[in-house]
């Protein structure tokens, strides 16, 4: 089995979010079942490009052109993501004569590199090898689906009746690889059912539906060599499950004394986070009188760490609490995207927030369990999928500040206890390694290539 794999972003070589992480451990799990497993990355300017993913010996490709990816960051602009984006996947499929690779899956993830889909159906598949070629579209978050005036759909090869009109003059980046992939799947079996219905849809939910070949729901892996205690990766103490306690408290010492934080033995709060309303902030700013729920919950007598880039909004209401709350020394609220500082937060805190609206899958509440530390979640999505309540951590059922706040309080009752210690055993020997998810990535590529040839799925 061949596979490209495409993606705008593969840890460790670039990462802004889970997709990251699954685009850098993915690969591997599949190749240790013996798929041939390539990549293609954009060749962003300020990125280094090693030709195979560190660690492997899976190939990477990179694309770039004088006009896109030319940028040292990735402050772009609405219109010139989308464009670099539409000629990203024509180049893809252009690439494959050069790179001497004929894929029998091409792997598509999210609204960046969907059009692949549509451009392979409507200007490649007629010819030669790329007429064998099967795509799977992998939606890790329906919410974003790129959105672009239709005079674009030049760059990528495409005429203006080759794509479907939404509103105002533009085409859906994302809709377009619905309809024309072959396969489709999200990153857990509850999301798979939810962006069926219009609360979690997105305005897709239609054409989801109308899909004939049903959405599948495959759960994210984590990559155990980068997020596992016992190896101390990036990490000033390691721990085992035997000596989480120790270890624990020696990375508490650490952080709380490296942020200034109160050192009373009292329970540390960690959320490391996109700043973005799918996240639950809300929530957590929401005032109830004059105090927002974040105050409310310091007022229970536990410190609070907030790791998390993103929505201007977000960073400015929690800098002011920040400096609000200064003298209490009980909150801090990092605004900023670091991976080592990741991982010390998950080693040192004792329960982690996540209180997202909706959530595909959710990586942070898989990586807190392997760490000791539980996850109290909406349940919902992938949250649901991966978290048991009172067993591995604990769950709301409602999206409302009280029954965060209540979940919260009830939680904070069994700190510290031998209760809340067994829960910390049992998610810290939870098994969220890819082996599984790759197994079944394997029998779905099988599953498409096979109907290419025999015509059903
Ligand atoms: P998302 O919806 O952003 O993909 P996930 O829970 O699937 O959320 O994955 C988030 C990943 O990004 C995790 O590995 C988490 O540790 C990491 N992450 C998020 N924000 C930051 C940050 N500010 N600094 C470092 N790592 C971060």
């Amino acid at each position: 089995m061949k596979v490209l794999l495409a993606t705008y972003e593969a840890t460790p070589i670039y990462k802004v979010g889970g997709l990251g992480d699954v685009a850098g451990s993915l690969p591997q799990a599949l190749k240790k079942l013996g798929v041939d497993i390539r990549l293609v990355l954009p060749g962003y300017k300020f990125i280094k490009k090693p030709p195979f993913l560190p660690g492997s010996e899976i190939p990477v490709y990179y694309l770039s052109h004088p006009k896109y990816f030319q940028k040292e960051h990735l402050d772009l602009t609405e219109k010139e993501s989308r464009e670099q984006f539409i000629w990203f996947s024509r180049q893809i499929l252009e690439s494959l004569p050069s790179w001497d690779f004929w894929p029998d899956v091409i792997h598509l993830n999210d609204w960046h590199t969907a059009l692949v889909t549509t451009i392979l159906k409507n200007n490649f598949s007629q010819n030669g090898q790329y007429a064998n070629i099967s795509t799977l579209l992998t939606i890790h978050n329906l919410a974003y689906q790129g959105i672009a005036d239709l005079k674009m759909a030049k760059i990528g090869g495409l005429t203006k009746t080759q794509v479907h009109p939404v509103d105002r003059g533009c085409f859906n980046f994302l809709k377009e690889g619905i309809i024309s992939a072959d396969a489709l799947n999200t990153v857990s079996p509850t999301y798979a059912l939810q962006v069926l219905t219009s609360e979690f849809g997105n305005g897709l939910e239609k054409i989801l539906n109308k899909k004939p070949v049903k959405i599948v729901g495959i759960l994210n892996g984590v990559d155990y060599q980068i997020w596992d205690p016992r190896r101390g990766h990036n990490l000033p103490y390691s721990y085992n499950l035997a000596a989480w306690r120790e270890g624990k408290k020696k990375n508490k010492a650490i952080l709380e004394k490296r942020l200034n934080l109160k050192p009373e033995n009292r329970p540390l709060l960690g959320i490391i986070t996109r700043l973005s309303e799918q996240k639950g902030l809300d929530l957590l700013l929401a005032k109830n009188g004059k105090q927002s729920l974040l105050e409310e919950i310091l007022d229970l007598g536990c410190n609070l760490v907030i790791l998390g880039e993103g929505e201007k909004t977000y960073v400015q209401k929690l800098s002011l609490l920040e400096g609000k709350l200064a003298k209490r020394q009980n909150f801090r609220f990092l605004n900023l995207f670091d991976d080592k500082l990741a991982h010390l937060i998950y080693a040192a805190s004792d329960l982690f927030l996540m209180p997202s609206r909706f959530e595909p899958c959710g990586l942070v509440q898989l990586i807190a369990m392997r760490y000791g530390s539980l996850p109290l979640v909406h349940r919902t999505g992938g949250l649901a999928d991966t978290v048991r309540d009172r067993i591995t951590g604990f769950s709301f059922k409602r999206y409302n500040r009280q029954d965060f706040f209540r979940c919260l309080k009830s939680a904070l009752n069994f700190y510290p206890s031998k209760r809340w210690e067994k829960m910390v055993e049992k998610g810290m020997e939870a098994d969220f390694s890819w082996g599984k998810s790759a197994r079944q990535y394997l029998r779905l590529y099988k599953k498409i290539t096979r109907s290419k040839k025999y015509g059903k799925m």
